[in-house]
């Protein structure tokens, strides 16, 4: 046999044992038998395939299937304790960091305020700092590391590991792998924050099952993971999904975006837009609850106040959520008529109004897509909320194992 058909035969088989794998993480508990047939691989095959992956202690057995006619059989799923994962996520007034076990259970996490658009190299030293607590934490327990996620608004190249441009945080051209390898040792993955959560949401969440969804990561911007097909659309460079700096709305006079441009959709709709409208209405002495709210908690207006306020039944807290939900569903009716997704995932910050946002985000979507695409579309909320992205962050270092389970040595 020559060297060619050698490679061939080993491709061949990485390839299938990334199938297998893949399709125990979405199935599970699954059968060998149940396995082969899905895959339309012989049983030896099969059988061969996932001892590999029981020797690399990624996958274990999980009790018998006793239904059914035939011989009970043996079911198979992820096994949680594979090894641990750092997660970093970078906001824009926070930086988080989580350890999980491979299925995206939370082991240990901390956030601590930061300021990104102040300094670069301080968010990198107290992000850097964290994830050195998540690695103790994980070697004081033996577990295995298998690497760091880093998830981060904006556009990243994605094989370089280099955040090119994020309007939010004012940085250009950060090399977050370069920085945090050198620094941890780990293998280290970085992803925009919202395709970050659109994989967690895919692993983990409410979209285990679907092919066709659009996640949508709302706060201070509004970015948009699109899953199409089964598998994250990236586009040419890998920057699709900017859905916030879609310039949607044309009025006379349009809102100034972080990008440098005027009028993008996320302006109607993020973080800022609620609490302006909501200001505006303070300003016109309309009766709210919020000016003794604000009073007795002596802090500046925020989305948790809004909310707690909206929670309390005022009607201007209600009303400016409502209205940013419809500029919210304004844009996400034009994605639906483009993608005619499955489910609308929305996470993220302002997800904690989800109950207050979804009703107007859900009729103005009605309204504005067409009726056998709405009618298809379900509009819900992440299994993760806020922490969209930073189980995103884990999630992007599961998804790259579970493609290639042959950087994982075997026991
Ligand atoms: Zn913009």
């Amino acid at each position: 046999m020559n060297s060619r058909n050698t490679a061939d035969q080993i491709l061949v088989r990485e390839t299938n044992l990334s199938s297998v794998l893949r399709l125990i993480s979405h199935e599970a508990p699954v059968s060998r038998a149940q396995l082969a047939a899905k895959i339309g691989l012989n049983k030896s095959t099969v059988s061969s395939l996932v001892e590999d992956l029981l020797d690399r202690n990624l996958i274990h057995e999980t009790g018998m299937n006793t239904m059914g006619t035939g011989r009970p059989a043996t079911l198979l799923e992820i096994n949680p304790k594979a090894g641990c994962i750092v997660g970093a996520e970078l906001g824009v007034d926070f930086v988080a960091v989580v350890l999980t076990d491979f299925v995206g259970n939370i082991l240990w996490r901390k956030q601590v305020e930061a300021d990104p658009a102040e300094s670069l190299e301080k968010t990198l030293d107290q992000t850097l700092a964290l994830a050195n607590e998540a690695m103790t934490v994980c070697k004081d327990r033996k577990l295995n590391l298998l690497g760091l996620g880093l998830a981060t608004p904006g556009t990243v190249d994605l094989n370089e590991g280099v955040l090119i441009f994020a309007p939010n945080l004012h940085w250009h051209n950060v090399p977050f792998r370069k920085v945090f390898s050198e620094a941890t040792g780990l293998k280290v993955y970085v992803e925009n924050d919202a395709n970050a959560a659109a994989i967690a949401e895919h692993l983990f969440g409410t979209a285990r099952q679907l092919k066709d969804f659009i996640f949508v990561f709302a706060g201070i911007g509004l970015g948009g993971g699109l899953f199409l097909n089964g598998e994250l659309y990236r586009g040419k460079n890998g920057y699709a999904g900017e859905i916030g700096h879609s310039p949607i709305l044309a009025e006379a006079f349009q809102n100034p975006c972080h990008c440098g441009n005027r009028g993008c959709w996320e302006t109607y709709a993020n973080q800022y837009s609620i609490i302006h409208r909501v200001s505006a209405r303070l300003e016109v002495k309309r009766s709210s609850l919020i000016p003794a709210m604000l009073a007795e908690q002596n802090a500046p207006l925020s989305i948790q106040l809004i909310k707690q306020a909206a929670d309390a039944g005022d009607r201007e807290a209600i009303d400016s959520f409502a209205e940013a939900g419809a500029a919210m569903g304004q844009g996400l009716a034009g994605l639906a008529n483009i993608f005619n997704p499955e489910k609308i995932i929305l996470g993220g910050p302002l997800s904690i109004a989800g109950d207050y946002l979804l009703p107007s985000i859900r009729k103005t979507v009605s309204k504005h897509s067409l009726p056998e695409i709405d009618q298809q579309v379900d509009i819900g909320l992440s299994a993760f909320g806020p922490d969209a992205s930073l189980i995103g962050a884990v999630a992007i270092v599961v998804d790259d194992i579970l493609k290639n389970p042959i950087h994982v040595e075997r026991r």
